[in-house]
C-alpha cells in the first residue's frame, strides 16, 4: 500500500465488481479485492490491485469500502459477520454499498454500521457490464449529503451518472424502480422480436428503424443483436433479475401500489428460471416468448 493514495477495498469481483475494481486502479486508488472465490481477483490484479485473503484483511486499512455482491443476505454477512466491514473497518471509513439489494436492509444496515462510526451509502448501479467496463455506469445514491459528497470521487471513477436521490436507502428504492422498468422493457422487446419472427420480416432491419423512433431504447440498442441471434450469456444473471423483481414486488405492496405489468414481468422471469435458465442473460426472456409461442 502507498500512504498518499486513498486505499479502496472492493468486496466481491464478479461481473460488475472486477470490472468496478480495475477502473478504481486506473483512476489512481490502491484498490485491494476479495472475493469468496479466489480466482476472480485475477483481473485486478494484473492491472495493478492487491487481493485480500479476507474481507477483515481488505477492509481494515482501508478508506473506502465498495460491495458489490449478489444479494441481501450476502451483504448483511459481509457486513455484520465477525470478519466483516463494521466489525473490522475503521471509524470514519466509508462503505458504498453497490450491490442491489433491499431497500429496508439498506437501511437497516446504514443504522448499524453507523453506531460504529462507519459512514454508509448506498449506490446500487445500471448500466450492466459493458458500462462497468467503460466506467459509465447511472449511480443512484442514498445517504446523508456529507458522505454522499465523500463518496463522490470514488463514484465518479466507475460512473458516469452519479445522482444523490434522498437519505440512506433511497438509491436501492430507484434501483427497484430501474429493474421494473428494464424487466419489462425486455419483455416487450423480446415479444417484438418473436412477432416480427412470426410475420418473417428482418429483424436485424426492424430494429434499426424502431431504434430511431420513439419505441427506441437501451435494450433495442444493447440487447436485440443478441435476442435475435439467440446469445444470452451474461451480462445480467436472470437469478439477479429474478431477485430484483422480488424486491419491486414486495417493496410495491408494502406502499400499497399496483404494478400490475411488473407482477406479470415477475412471473415471467421466475417461470424462466424454473426452466433452469437462471445463469443466462436477463434477455433470454426471449426464449420464454419463443416457447409460449410454439417457436422453439
Ligand atoms: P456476480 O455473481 O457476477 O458477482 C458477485 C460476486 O460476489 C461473485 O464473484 C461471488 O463469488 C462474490 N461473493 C458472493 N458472496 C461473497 C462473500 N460473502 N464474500 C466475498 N465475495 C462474495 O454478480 P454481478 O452481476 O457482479 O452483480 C453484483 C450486484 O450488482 C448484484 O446485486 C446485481 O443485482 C447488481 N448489478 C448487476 C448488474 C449486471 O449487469 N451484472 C448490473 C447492475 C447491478
Amino acid at each position: 500500500m502507498s500512504s498518499d493514495k486513498t486505499t479502496v477495498a472492493v468486496i466481491g469481483l464478479g461481473i460488475m465488481g472486477s470490472p468496478m475494481a480495475v477502473n478504481l486502479v486506473k483512476a489512481g486508488y490502491d484498490v485491494v479485492g476479495y472475493n469468496r472465490s479466489k480466482a476472480k481477483t485475477e483481473a485486478l490484479v494484473a492491472q495493478g490491485g492487491r487481493a485480500a485473503e479476507s474481507v477483515a484483511d481488505a477492509v481494515s486499512a482501508a478508506d473506502v469500502v465498495v460491495t458489490m455482491l449478489p444479494d441481501s443476505p450476502d451483504v448483511e454477512a459481509v457486513v455484520l459477520g465477525e470478519e466483516g466491514i463494521v466489525a473490522n473497518a475503521r471509524p470514519r471509513s466509508l462503505w458504498i454499498d453497490a450491490s442491489t439489494i433491499r431497500p429496508d436492509v439498506s437501511v437497516r444496515l446504514a443504522e448499524l454500521a453507523g453506531r460504529r462510526a462507519i459512514r454508509a451509502v448506498d449506490a446500487p448501479v445500471s448500466g450492466g457490464e459493458a458500462g462497468a467496463i467503460e466506467a459509465s455506469l447511472s449511480i443512484m445514491v442514498g445517504g446523508s449529503a456529507d458522505d454522499v459528497e465523500a463518496a463522490r470521487p470514488v463514484l465518479d471513477a466507475v460512473g458516469s451518472t452519479v445522482v444523490h436521490v434522498g437519505p440512506a436507502g433511497a438509491g436501492q428504492t430507484v434501483k427497484a424502480a430501474n429493474q421494473l422498468i428494464v424487466a419489462g422493457t425486455i419483455e416487450l422487446v423480446a415479444e417484438a422480436l418473436v412477432f416480427l419472427d412470426a410475420h418473417g420480416v428482418d429483424a436485424e432491419a426492424a430494429v434499426k428503424v424502431l431504434a430511431g423512433g420513439l419505441a427506441g431504447n437501451r435494450i433495442l440498442d444493447r440487447k436485440a443483436a443478441g435476442m435475435i441471434a439467440r446469445e444470452f450469456a451474461p451480462g445480467f444473471r436472470v437469478d439477479l433479475h429474478h431477485k430484483d423483481l422480488g424486491i419491486v414486488t414486495s417493496a410495491a405492496r408494502e406502499a400499497g401500489v399496483a404494478i400490475p405489468l411488473g407482477a406479470v414481468v415477475a412471473q415471467l422471469m421466475g417461470a424462466l428460471r424454473a426452466r433452469g435458465h437462471g445463469s443466462l442473460d436477463h434477455s433470454a426472456l426471449r426464449l420464454l416468448v419463443d416457447e409460449l409461442s410454439g417457436r422453439n
